[in-house]
């Protein structure tokens, strides 16, 4: 037997001393309820991981459940701003209050505590990382869904969400380049590693809906990403267009206004 290292995860010894592994999930707020737990992953920033966060976000809502957004995207929060919620998230002696939308979804974001949403966030990894757990662990969700605006790619912070919330599937956003090019390839390993269920691929900015006559114009070979998505075992669930209307209403803080349904089918698979 080599000498100890007292590291258990790093030797394969079996001694009398040999730790089991430790699971690092979080419980949550004691006042809170969560049902279920579904994370937005992208391999990189920009391809409109928080565009689909919201709007499933809104679709499930539309099915009478009670839903939840955590804005786990701290240094590039959007979440409040798609939704016009602009106040600042209080607190009670139990715990932080989510903020409701005007449809009743309860939103969490760093974007509903800083004095001056503006502001950038300049904080490191670990400090980043510890602020996403405590709005799982401190905040009274009182949800049937919770969708979490996961980090972009698969960084340090990723991983500690990923290892602190008990995610009960991710959905992975990411747009023809990416997916023909495998860019979701390490954010499809890491779900493997951490035994997180993929729900499937939402392909965004799939194609251009011509705002005069509705014409959908591929900006990328057609057929591709299908074929790149079963390649790797993922459903694609959803094509979704690069839509100015849609940009708009984000932009305008109206995304409860949505009325295309491109994301129905990720919605009933995890209603299923
Ligand atoms: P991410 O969360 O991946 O960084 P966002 O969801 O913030 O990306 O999207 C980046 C920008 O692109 C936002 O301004 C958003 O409104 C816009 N956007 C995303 N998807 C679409 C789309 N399908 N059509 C039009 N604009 C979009």
């Amino acid at each position: 037997m080599s000498e100890c290292t007292h590291d258990c995860s790093t030797c394969g010894e079996s001694c009398g001393e040999r730790t089991q592994p430790q699971s690092l999930l979080k419980e949550h707020n004691p006042a809170a309820r969560v049902d279920k737990v579904y994370g937005v992953v992208s391999g990189k920033g920009g391809v409109g991981k928080s565009m689909v966060s919201s709007q499933l976000a809104v679709l499930t809502r539309r099915t009478g459940r009670a839903v939840g957004v955590l804005d786990a995207d701290v240094t590039g929060p959007s979440i409040p701003k798609v939704f016009g919620v602009h106040q600042r998230a209080m607190a009670d002696e139990r715990g932080m209050l989510p903020v409701p939308t005007s449809s009743g979804i309860q939103l969490m974001s760093v974007n509903l505590l800083l004095d001056n949403e503006t502001d950038p966030v300049l904080w490191r990894g670990p400090v980043i990382g510890g602020v996403v757990t405590q709005f799982w662990t401190d905040v009274i969700w009182d949800v049937d869904y919770l969708f979490v605006d996961m980090p972009p790619g698969t960084g340090d912070v990723a991983l500690s969400v990923f290892q602190s919330l008990p995610l009960d599937g991710i959905v992975i956003v990411a747009s023809p380049q990416d997916l023909v090019s495998m860019v979701v390839e390490k954010a499809v390993k890491m779900a493997e590693m951490m035994d997180v269920p993929i729900v499937g691929v939402v392909e965004n900015m799939s194609y251009l809906l011509c705002p005069d006559c509705g014409r959908e114009i591929p900006l990328f070979g057609q057929g591709r990403t299908q074929a790149a998505a079963e390649a790797h075992g993922l459903k694609l669930l959803s094509r979704m267009p690069i839509d100015p209307a849609l940009a708009q209403l984000a932009d305008q803080g109206r995304i409860e206004d949505l009325q295309g349904q491109w994301l129905s089918p990720v919605v009933e698979e995890i209603l299923r």
